[in-house]
């Protein structure tokens, strides 16, 4: 893995690539207020393991994390219980939409992976066993990272609660199989509720640093992930963080990513540093459109990848 050029100069490069991208896909219809964001939008962010940043466009524009959020809430969990998380949720790819019901119940209300939303709601009912908010620690932690106050949008969290009439019926189906534990209805409170942190690109990089960094945030120079962990939450990233779309996204991009549906994704090189973009226009999988054409770019024009 070699970058050969300045990263002021690829992003300034990306900005203009990415151009001819807009209006290939759709903000989030399903949740109200992140289907009224201004799809004109793009912002791309690069910190370094040394601690360097770079940024373009609307780095510093706060948007909705959403799906992104299932990373840190999964780290905090490993952290806290270790391998006993995956007695709850598995590691494999779905193959299907991050919020498909009928694998759930054909695999025993086990999730495949804990970045589909079955997956996640577990381990949102984990982190439920230690704290009654779970959505404010994954904030805090995400904000620790990112060095920076993070906030919970409300408005996108009521708005989310009100159509999450899927998640519920996850939820549910979980509950009846045992593998919540908790009131079904306060787990996906509490999901959306994370979901509705928001970050900016600069931040939300920041915040992922410690997956380059082998575990350790050069930023608060604090060890955040045991080295194994570290290695182990990028193969998840890789395998599962972009859902039914991941084999193409590999092809394209080559680092372990995760998106969320309010139109960011961050992406880690391992040893080097993390990037992350946003542009609110989703593809059918719920990924940026124009995010991903900037991270293809990205790894095409540094030779930052993986594989
Ligand atoms: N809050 C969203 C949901 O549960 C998150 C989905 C996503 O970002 N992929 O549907």
């Amino acid at each position: 893995m070699k970058q050969v050029v300045s990263f002021d100069d690829v992003l300034a490069e990306i900005a203009v690539l990415v151009r001819p991208h807009f209006g290939k896909g759709r903000t989030a219809q399903y949740i109200p207020q992140l289907a009224a964001v201004d799809p004109n939008q793009f912002g791309m962010a690069i910190c370094t393991v040394k601690g360097d940043e770079y940024a373009v466009g609307d780095a510093d524009v706060p948007f909705s994390a959403q799906s992104i959020t299932k990373l840190f809430a999964l780290g905090l969990a490993l952290n806290r219980i270790g391998d006993e998380v995956w007695t709850r949720v598995g590691k494999e790819p779905s193959g299907t939409p991050f919020n498909y019901l009928s694998q759930l119940e054909h695999e025993e209300g086990i999730p495949r992976n804990p970045f589909i939303n079955a997956g996640a709601l577990a381990v949102t009912d984990i982190l439920l066993n230690i704290t009654r908010e779970p959505d404010a620690l994954v904030r805090d932690f995400m904000g620790l990272l990112g060095v920076a106050n993070l906030t919970i949008d409300e408005e996108v969290a009521v708005s989310e609660l009100e159509t999450a009439h899927k998640n519920r019926a996850i939820a549910n189906l979980m509950r009846s199989f045992g593998t919540i534990t908790h009131d079904a209805e306060a787990v996906v409170e509490a999901y959306c509720r994370q979901c509705a942190v928001t970050v900016t690109c600069r931040q939300l990089a920041r915040a992922a640093l410690p997956l380059a960094a082998r575990g350790f945030s050069p930023l608060i120079e604090e060890t955040i992930f045991p080295e194994r962990l570290t290695r182990r939450l990028n193969a998840l990233l890789l395998t599962c963080g972009t859902y039914d779309s991941v084999g193409s996204f590999a092809y394209r991009v080559g680092l372990p990513s995760k998106s969320g549906v309010g139109g960011g994704l961050v992406a880690v090189i391992p040893d080097h540093a993390t990037v992350a973009v946003w542009a609110p226009e989703l593809d059918r999988f719920g990924t940026s459109v124009v995010g991903a054409y900037a991270l293809e770019h990205f790894s095409q024009l540094t030779n930052c990848s993986v594989l």
